[in-house]
């Protein structure tokens, strides 16, 4: 079956590719189809992932998966959340965003500094579907005082997971791509299409 993923980045196709690979798929790139986004205007993860597979699927005309993911901070009411690429501005680098969190956090002391990255994936057989299949994954860890480590993006450098011991932008990426959160969500939701629920 062709679906649709809901973004431009050939690297999430090919990651999403591996992670869905018992269902056979061919993902195609929503950029094959249209240059504009979907607009996500929403104010939690379920609903972005959800206005991302609608938009996909009504300018592919074919079945639709999107993502959204962000990291929530305890102590920040789970902020950034949603807002997460854009925490520090709209045009914010992955240094200004983690500048910013760690001003946000300046003073707090490790016990007060939980977070999680929490990915929602969500499918669509068209889009007028009114039983979307929606998984979501989360991975636990906390906010470090400074940067660690130089794989990954986003905030993986102040990402601290205490099962490895190290943030997650020191994990080989392979390891980070089997424990992270959207490796969660994909098996959820692979679990989900493969029992039909
Ligand atoms: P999106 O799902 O690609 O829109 O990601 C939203 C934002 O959340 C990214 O720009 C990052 O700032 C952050 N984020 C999501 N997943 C990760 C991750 O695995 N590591 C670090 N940052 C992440």
């Amino acid at each position: 079956m062709e679906v649709v993923l809901a973004s431009r980045n050939a690297g999430k196709l090919t990651e999403m590719q591996t992670l869905l690979a018992p269902l056979s798929w061919t993902l195609r790139l929503l950029s094959d189809y249209t240059d504009q986004a979907a607009v996500e205007s929403a104010s939690s993860f379920v609903e972005n992932a959800l206005i991302k597979a609608r938009h996909a699927a009504q300018v592919s005309g074919l079945p639709a998966i999107a993502d959204d993911s962000g990291l929530e901070v305890a102590a920040l009411n789970g902020a950034p959340g949603v807002y997460s690429a854009r925490y520090a501005g709209h045009n914010a680098s992955d240094a200004d965003n983690n500048a910013k969190l760690l001003d946000a956090l300046e003073g707090l002391p490790e016990a007060q500094r939980t977070a999680r990255f929490v990915c929602v994936l969500s499918f669509m057989r068209h889009a007028a579907d009114p039983t979307p299949v929606i998984a979501e994954g989360c991975w636990r860890g906390r906010i470090l005082d400074a940067a660690r480590g130089t794989q990954g993006f986003g905030y993986d450098p102040l990402f601290f997971v205490p099962e490895h011991h190290c943030s997650s932008a020191e994990l080989a990426p392979a390891l980070k791509n089997r424990c992270s959160h959207r490796a969660l969500a994909a098996a959820t939701l692979l679990a989900r299409l493969q029992s039909g629920t």
